[in-house]
């Protein structure tokens, strides 16, 4: 890195997303000994980005990164948080490469992948992202609502997202009622009737991404019995000896297989664990009926072949967390194949490789949606370190540097939050969890967020 040679006045950055990845790379801008003056963009009025809107509302010990996230906001510091600014609408690639040195696109995923089965589109089919952004309280999400009527639902899928969506399904109102959902969402989840909730893998037990630790929690229901078929985990010796080199599979194993012998204590709800099962058809006319899964088998070269052995399973909803995909930014490169922004360690390049001086990308919008928010960290910092060892010459491309952003927005009569704005939204919430006994209740739709940042 040779920013240190810097000269003249500070250098600006613009990093558009305040997820983790956006708000480590920012703590990376800062911890460099360059002089830096740094925007953060957000669409959203709310900083933290998955951290808020995807990690689970019962997994509040997670959300404490937080604390090291906000770090970056504290009086001393040249760091601007400008919510409620949607990127590629309210601002363009070209008017950020006018305003700023460099610009770090750290916005993560806004999709969901899909099934890509029949029956997809009747109503009770869902993507485990509308169902996240719901109990999470996301803005795109404050009109909506789910029926969870069941009895029975399933969720498709062999990561952690899978396994945070059916353990909230499995939950009693109690512990529902000790996260930070919003007031509507808790109220949905109290008068839910679903008894049954099938996960479906499509891979085996030895293949499931599930981490540990997460997947410990489903075996400490108090509301739900967990039901697995002995004979799923049988496994290969191949497998076996596969699975003895990998702690985090051979731990999963493991688990399963005590499960597996637990007699069922009769709680409330059933989580039904299926490996070897896709998801191939969903059935019914105004609303989902059932779901028919066919039993794979995998082949010699590693892919699945279906076996020809169908079973269905009555449910009324199905939740597909098969992943979260990025879309392209307008104005930004974008890989069709990978959805990502195509890049070389965090240096923007064109389709073709050329690069893109004074871009760069961090986070899921850099490597896909992979990783936990820790992985944020290494990834922010190995591309701010290049941003750094550019930055000499970014600078000599002769930004006016009297230029600042938000006299723009306010000529376009954006509305933007600022840090002091966020931090009354967030006191309204926590104080509305203290009322509750809550770690905080979220305000999910956008006005009344805006409302209160400016309360
Ligand atoms: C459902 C779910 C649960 C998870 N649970 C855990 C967990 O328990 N533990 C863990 O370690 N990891 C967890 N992860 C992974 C973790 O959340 C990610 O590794 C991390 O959030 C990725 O960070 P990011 O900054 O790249 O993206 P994001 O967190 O998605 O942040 C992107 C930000 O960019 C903003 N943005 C997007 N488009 C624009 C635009 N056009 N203009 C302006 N702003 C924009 C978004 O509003 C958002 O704030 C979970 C992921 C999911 C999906």
């Amino acid at each position: 890195m040779n920013g240190s040679a810097l000269v003249g006045a500070t250098a600006r950055v613009a990093v558009v997303g305040a997820g983790p990845s956006g708000l480590y790379a920012v703590k990376a801008l800062l911890e460099s000994d360059v002089g830096v003056g740094i925007d953060v963009f957000d669409s959203l009025p709310a900083p933290y980005g998955l951290v808020r809107y995807g990690v689970a509302p019962d997994n509040q010990k997670m959300k404490s990164v937080i604390r090291v996230l906000r770090g970056s906001f504290t009086e001393g510091n040249d760091v601007r948080f400008l919510g409620n600014v949607t990127f590629g609408e309210d601002i363009t690639a070209a008017e950020l490469r006018a305003y700023y040195d460099a610009v770090i696109y750290a916005t993560g995923t806004q999709g969901d992948r899909g099934l890509g089965i029949p029956g997809e589109e009747l109503p009770g089919s869902y993507g485990a992202k509308e169902f996240v952004n719901w109990y999470c309280g996301h803005p795109d999400a404050a009109e909506r609502d789910f029926a969870l009527h069941g009895p029975e639902v399933a969720v498709v899928g062999a990561g952690n997202v899978a396994l945070d969506v059916a353990r909230l399904l499995a939950k009693s109102t109690e512990e529902i009622a000790a996260t930070d959902v919003p007031d509507r969402v808790l109220g949905t989840f109290s008068s839910s009737t679903v008894t049954d909730i099938h996960l479906l893998s499509r891979r085996g037990p030895a293949q499931a991404k599930f981490t540990t630790v997460e997947l410990r929690e489903m075996g400490e229901l108090a509301n739900a019995d967990i039901l697995i078929d002995p004979g799923a985990l049988e496994l290969t010796p191949e497998e076996e000896e596969r699975i003895a080199a990998d702690r985090q599979q051979r731990k999963n194993v493991s688990l399963l297989r005590e499960w597996a012998q637990r007699p069922p204590e009769g709680k409330p709800r059933r989580l039904h664990l299926w490996f070897w099962r896709s998801p191939v058809r969903i059935i019914g006319e105004n609303h989902i009926d059932g779901v028919v899964i066919e039993r794979n088998a995998l082949q010699a070269d590693g892919t699945l072949r279906g076996t020809g052995e169908y079973e269905t399973l009555p449910v009324s909803m199905i939740l597909a967390a098969v992943g979260y995909q990025a879309r392209a930014l307008p104005g930004v490169p974008f890989d069709e194949h990978t959805n990502t922004v195509p890049n070389k360690n965090g240096c923007v390049l064109e389709a073709e490789g050329t690069p893109r001086p004074g871009e760069y990308v961090a986070g899921w919008a850099k490597r896909g949606p992979t990783g936990v928010i820790g992985t944020n960290k290494n990834d922010a910092a190995e591309t701010v370190d290049n941003l750094l060892d550019d930055l000499n010459d970014l600078r000599n491309k002769g930004r006016d540097s009297s230029r600042d952003v938000t006299k723009l927005l306010r000529q376009r009569g954006i509305d933007y939050v600022d840090w002091a704005g966020w931090l009354r939204l967030d006191t309204h919430e926590t104080t509305l969890g203290e009322q509750q006994n809550r770690p905080r209740v979220k305000i999910p739709d956008l006005l009344s967020m805006l409302e209160f940042t400016r309360k």
